[in-house]
């Protein structure tokens, strides 16, 4: 009989967020590099490539691979290591978000040129949302990267984290030499040139050893002073405001020269939590519980539209998946047989035999699973805090052919189901606005709607600057709200009352003068 706290217990689940260019391909690679998953690095995925003129086009030629790469799976040291991987395209979508909710840990990888960057911010903006413990990976050492005490005190106040520094560089760019632990006393030498590969450790012992200084030469004076000052001016390493969410341990290294990364990934398998109890309607769901619940936190549609079947990602949270199981789908309170959940390894899909809590596995599908649907083994209740956020930008939609309105509708309302777009019917017009978190968003939906649909859509400018959904306990107020605010107020793609404020002095205008009415900028499935 497997042991099931055991499993649970091994399993580390996380996802990377970074900034586009910051290093996150590249540091993917060398953790499955790490785990054995893959033999060279350069064969996660392509980059963008010569051919792909716009975004877009890079993206539809990812949707079939990122199926796949979606979440990858790797053993290291006696643990099992669950990397979720979001959009890679230079845009992002809510998906990124949403993944981030299906995660016990992330990892922040930081340009060491370039610091603390605008999608960073958002994504821990995210990641606050529950609290996320953060491994911080500042990369590119093998450059002239700016002052790492600087970096670390723009960490502390752009992100409002604590910074605990676990190992410390020895110099940059052309003259890096390599990190020291000031944990463990230990200097690990660079070696340029061996990014595909698994580096050798060479590895001295203690800073103060004729060793390292010849490694420091003249430097030697100097690196030991810097060493008291960022021992004296920064913050120690504990486990617990880590686990809270308050201090991220941060690395420096190289991803493209695979440096840096192991040292990570060994404190990381220590220090990451097990998969987390979470929180339900009812309860709260213990990962370690025996019986089988998980909740789905994405959804992609199949690259062959003839079948028009999709994935629905589903993280488990307690218990164990296995074959041919029997699960409820409490949303519309019907069992299901599932014979056919699927995992994704080495660019495949393959069946899953069984999984525990902390892993992913994907449900086939032909539309009958949204976002935020729970699973279990037959107990009635639904997991909270899988968010849909307010989207940021806003377009009318509107068909060449007006003959098509049904198609249209049918579309949106299936590409808002999986949670391509967010779409918004104004209650006092018939006009359909789209929402998005990113531009991108916006061309594939256009592109989708074509393609799968048969629906030429245009869009047009709409002065909408951001959504809110409202909700009030008084009723009576609710209703002159609406009556008195009609034309501004939309009904969501879940049926939700929706404010489409034109100004954000708009927004703080009526928020000031309907104190009794609430507006959400996230709102839950
Ligand atoms: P992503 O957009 O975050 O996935 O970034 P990539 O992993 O694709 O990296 C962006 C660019 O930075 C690529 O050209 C990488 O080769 C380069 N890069 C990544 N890590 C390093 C590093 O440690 N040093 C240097 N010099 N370049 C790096």
């Amino acid at each position: 009989m497997p042991d099931l706290k055991k499993d649970i217990s091994a399993r580390r689940t996380f996802a990377i967020i970074s900034h586009p260019d910051a290093g996150k391909t590249t540091i993917t690679e060398k953790l499955l590099l790490l785990g054995q998953a893959i033999q060279v690095a350069g064969t996660v995925k392509g980059k963008k490539g010569p051919h792909a003129t716009s975004d877009w086009m890079t993206m539809e030629q990812e949707r079939g691979i990122s199926v796949t790469s979606s979440v990858m799976q790797f053993p290291y040291h006696g643990r099992t290591v669950n990397l979720l991987d979001t959009p890679g395209h230079e845009d992002f979508s809510e998906d990124t978000y949403r993944t981030l909710t299906a995660v016990d840990s992330a990892l922040m990888v930081i340009d060491g040129a370039k610091g603390v960057e605008e999608r960073t911010i958002k994504l821990m903006n995210v990641t606050r949302l529950r609290d996320t413990p953060i491994f911080s990976f500042v990369n590119k050492m093998d450059r002239d990267i700016r002052d790492p005490i600087e970096l670390l005190d723009e960490i502390e106040e752009v992100l409002d984290i604590e910074g605990a520094p676990i190992n410390w560089p020895i110099g940059m760019g052309a003259l890096f030499k390599g990190v020291y632990n000031l944990y463990s006393d230990v200097i690990h030498q660079y070696t340029p040139g061996k990014g595909s590969m698994l580096p050798d450790e060479r590895i001295i012992e203690g800073l103060d050893s004729p060793e390292a200084r010849e490694l420091l030469g003249e430097d030697y004076d100097d690196f030991v002073d810097e060493i008291e000052l960022v021992r004296g001016a920064s913050h120690s390493f504990e486990l617990e405001p880590f686990l809270a969410g308050k201090l991220s341990p941060v690395f420096f290294g190289t991803a493209l020269g695979n440096f840096g990364v192991r040292e990570m990934l060994d404190d990381f398998v220590k220090w990451a939590p097990a998969p987390l109890d979470r929180d339900a309607t009812t309860r709260t769901v213990q990962a370690t519980e025996e019986s089988f619940s998980g909740f789905v936190f994405k959804i992609q549609a199949n690259m062959d539209p003839r079948h028009r079947d999709r994935i629905a990602f589903l993280r488990v949270c307690s218990g164990r998946y296995t074959k041919g199981m029997k699960m409820r789908h409490t949303r519309i309170g019907k069992d299901i047989k599932i014979a056919d959940a699927v995992t994704f390894k080495a660019g495949d899909r393959v069946l899953v035999e069984e999984a525990v809590s902390g892993d992913i596995i994907g449900l086939h599908n032909h539309g009958t699973i949204q976002i935020g649907d729970t699973f279990t083994e037959g107990e009635d209740l639904q997991f909270t805090g899988i968010p849909h956020f307010a989207p940021e930008l806003f377009r009318r939609i509107r068909l060449r052919d007006p003959m098509k309105s049904k198609q249209l509708q049918k579309g949106l309302q299936q590409l808002s189901e999986e949670g391509s777009t967010q779409v918004f019917v104004p209650i006092s017009s018939t006009d359909i606005i789209v929402g998005a978190v990113g531009q991108l968003q916006f061309d594939v939906v256009s592109y989708r709607l074509q393609d799968e649909y048969k629906v030429e859509a245009i869009y047009e400018p709409v002065s909408v600057y951001t959504a809110r959904w409202v909700t009030c306990d008084d009723a009576r107020k609710l209703d002159e709200f609406r009556k008195k605010a009609a034309d501004q107020l939309s009904i969501d793609g879940g049926g939700h009352l929706t404010y489409l404020a034109p100004t954000r002095v708009n927004l703080a205008l009526m928020e000031e003068r309907w104190p009794d009415i609430e507006f959400r900028a996230t709102r839950e499935h």
